[in-house]
Formats: C-alpha cells, sequence, structure tokens
C-alpha cells in the first residue's frame, strides 16, 4: 500500500490538440514549485499527475501544487493492487481516519482498465457493503446516492487508486493556453493582481518595470523583481525587462507642462512595451489599472493613454474594488511585499495637480516639443533584462 498525491487538470487539458504541451508545461510550473520541498517521484496515468512523496509533506505539497494554474482539484490517495482484499484494506486505512458519525457516503468507481473483470456499480456495491459492515452501526453511518455527506473514489487503472477527498485547485486554464502577455509591473499592489489574473486565463506572462534611476533608489527594481518570483510561482518562468526612465522624465519636465507628466510618462511606457511585444512576440499588454482609482485612470485617462499603443491592453482590475484586489493580493501571496515602502518612479515626478480629463491633441501638442523617437530608443537599448 502507497500513499501518493494525485492531481486532476480540467476540461481543456483533456481535449485539445495541444493537450501534450500544456501538460508538459504544467508538470513543469508543478515541478519548479516542489523541488525545495522534495519528493521521490511523478508520473502521469491517464490523465492524471501522482506524486510519491513523505507522507508528512503532503501539506506542504498540496498548497505549491495548487499555485499551478488548470488543476481542478487534488487528492491524497492510496495506491494498492487491483485486488477486491488490496482495496478493502486500502478503505479502511481512508476510512479509520474520518469522522463517520451520522454521515452518509457513496462509493463511485471509474474503471479505466476495461480488463478488469468487476465492473464499476458491482465494484462500487462491494466495497459500499464492505463500509456498511465495518462501520455503520459503530456510527451511524448510512448510504445516500444522491446527496452524500462524502464519496469513495476507486479509480481502476494499472492500479487501483483510492480516495475520499478532492482539494479544490485554483482552477483555470493551463498557462501558454492563451498566448503571450506583456505585463507592466510597478511595485504596487495592483499589477501583480492583474498579472495573475491573465495567467489564471491562460495567458504566458513577462514583465517589463520602469523605474528612474538614480532619483529612484535600486529598491524600486529589487521589490519588482522580488514581485515577479511572487507572481512566477503561478506563470512559471518569465523575463522582467527593466527601463530607466529618467531622462524621458527629465525632458518631460523641462518641456512640457508639468500636471501633463502623469499621461506623458504613461504614453511613454505604452510605446515602449509596444516596441518590446513586437521584438518578442508578445500578443498584449497588462496593466492593472482599476477605473476611477487615481486620476490617471479616469475614462479619458485611459483613453488617452491608450492610444499610444495598437496592441490590445487588458485590465482585469478595472471593475474591481480597492478592497477586492488587496483580497486577492493577499490570497497570491503578494500582498506584504507590496505594501513595503518604495519610492515609485511614477510618484517622484507626479504632478501636485495632474490633469484628470486629458484631451489627447492637447497631450499630442505636448509630445511634439519632445524627441519621442530618440528617447524610446536609448532608454531600450539601455534596457536591463532579468531571468525569473
Ligand atoms: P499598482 O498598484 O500596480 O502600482 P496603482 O494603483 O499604483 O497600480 P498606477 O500607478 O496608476 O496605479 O498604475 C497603473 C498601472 O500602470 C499599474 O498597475 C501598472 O500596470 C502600470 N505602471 C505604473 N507604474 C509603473 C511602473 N513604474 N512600471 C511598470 N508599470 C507601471
Ligand atoms: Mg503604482
Amino acid at each position: 500500500m502507497n500513499d501518493l498525491l494525485s492531481v486532476s487538470f480540467g476540461e481543456l487539458f483533456l481535449k485539445g490538440k495541444n493537450r501534450n504541451k500544456f501538460f508538459k508545461s504544467a508538470i513543469n510550473n508543478i515541478k519548479r514549485n516542489i523541488k525545495d520541498i522534495g519528493y521521490d517521484d511523478m508520473y502521469l496515468e491517464s490523465s492524471k499527475l501522482y506524486i510519491s512523496a513523505d507522507k508528512e509533506k503532503f501539506d506542504s505539497l498540496i498548497i505549491e501544487i495548487k499555485k499551478v494554474f488548470g488543476i481542478i482539484y487534488i487528492s491524497k490517495i492510496k495506491k494498492c493492487d487491483k485486488d477486491i482484499n488490496k482495496i478493502e484494506e486500502a478503505t479502511s486505512e481512508i476510512l479509520d481516519n474520518m469522522d463517520l458519525k451520522d454521515k452518509t457516503f457513496k462509493v463511485e468507481t471509474n474503471r479505466v482498465d476495461k480488463s478488469f473483470d468487476i465492473q464499476s456499480p458491482e465494484l462500487s456495491r462491494i466495497i459500499g457493503a464492505y463500509i456498511l459492515k465495518k462501520y455503520a452501526s459503530k456510527n451511524n453511518l448510512s448510504v445516500n446516492v444522491h446527496n452524500p455527506d462524502f464519496k469513495v473514489f476507486i479509480d481502476i487503472k494499472k492500479y487501483a487508486y483510492i480516495y475520499a477527498d478532492r482539494i479544490e485547485g485554483n482552477g483555470g486554464l493551463p498557462v501558454g493556453s492563451s498566448g503571450n502577455g506583456l505585463l507592466l509591473l510597478s511595485g504596487g499592489i495592483d499589477s501583480p493582481v492583474a498579472g495573475y489574473m491573465m495567467a489564471k486565463r491562460g495567458m504566458k506572462i513577462n514583465c517589463i518595470h520602469f523605474h528612474s534611476y538614480p532619483f529612484t533608489s535600486k529598491r524600486a527594481l529589487n521589490k519588482a523583481l522580488d514581485l515577479a518570483k511572487i507572481l512566477s510561482q503561478y506563470t512559471g518562468e518569465m523575463k522582467v525587462f527593466s527601463i530607466n526612465m529618467a531622462e524621458i522624465y527629465k525632458a518631460i519636465n523641462k518641456n512640457c507642462n508639468r500636471n501633463q507628466t502623469t499621461i506623458l510618462s504613461r504614453r511613454f511606457m505604452m510605446r515602449i512595451s509596444e516596441k518590446i511585444c513586437q521584438k518578442n512576440n508578445y500578443d498584449a499588454i497588462i496593466t492593472g489599472e482599476s477605473l476611477g482609482q487615481v486620476a490617471s485612470q479616469t475614462l479619458e485617462s485611459m483613453s488617452v493613454i491608450g492610444d499610444a499603443t495598437n496592441y490590445q491592453i487588458f485590465k482585469p482590475l478595472v471593475a474591481l474594488d480597492k478592497i477586492e484586489i488587496i483580497n486577492r493580493a493577499i490570497h497570491m501571496g503578494s500582498y506584504e511585499k507590496s505594501i513595503e515602502p518604495y519610492d515609485d518612479c511614477c510618484s517622484i515626478f507626479a504632478p501636485s495637480n495632474p490633469i484628470t480629463k486629458p484631451k489627447l491633441n492637447y497631450i499630442k501638442d505636448s509630445e511634439k516639443k519632445l524627441s519621442i523617437e530618440k528617447l524610446e530608443s536609448e532608454a531600450i537599448e539601455n534596457m536591463e533584462i532579468f531571468d525569473i
């Protein structure tokens, strides 16, 4: 008898022509997340992943495995030979550790190996009868096939796998199944959550961070890299492009009306991001904007900022309240890092009185006073790239 974890994947995994690619990417991400905890072996058998490890490690392994999108549930299971006595024994081991008082149950068999000569309903009946005989009178335990308190699952494959718990995964689609996105990652609370949400819909995430060293400290960049690391537990490995905006801010301050700084700098961010997307074959830009949150996030500002690129801009937080975003940040584990103090490039150059209803033609007039092409290509030439 062996104790294992089993990982079940969602629908999209099971169908579709890229099935193997998604499996490979999900399994790589699982391996990456659990390599520090350690495990003994891992194998795929008819769409489920089985992981053997020290039983004491199961709970911490589950926490890390859950971070991979596309998983619907994880179970602690018993593996044994396809033999009635062995299956009964495994069932006992599971039920001995459960509170059965006044509960109802149902046995559900899935016979993948059709050469096994007992059909599913029959095996369910045999094991159900065994459970009743052993546990019913002591615990007031009974069968309820329509709405049981718990189920005992038996999968008949190369071995028999028996389990009674299904721990919910984070759902979503396997990362990589919905194209590539470039996330504008600041050091704040919102953008990591935006990356998480798009990754959950299957988008592969890479990040771009804008700083303005030496006006901001190196700490701002390190914080963004730390956030990227937290995000990568869900998204897999990624690149972080780090762009110095100092010269751009200086040029804006020197030549343009100060209350346009935020809008003008955001348009630079969009154009630079677009160039990075073109060069790396990314399909979309992602931001953590939320409607009405700050001056640069009014509908008018968003339109003028969005006008700077032809790329699709995804803003998954657009309709969320700050408190909902914070709860998501706590759930994904980025909140504590995000609230550490740092000097954001935007806040240092932020006007005290930013415009909230920018007019595109005025902004374009201001841009005529700047050597946009030159500033952008210099910023991109000096870009640093980090592998996470
Ligand atoms: P966040 O919490 O993500 O910093 P925010 O509430 O501070 O967001 P803004 O500062 O208006 O809002 O930024 C809106 C979005 O623009 C951010 O979510 C992020 O996607 C992008 N952004 C802002 N500043 C930067 C930066 N320095 N580097 C990269 N992206 C940025
Ligand atoms: Mg911010």
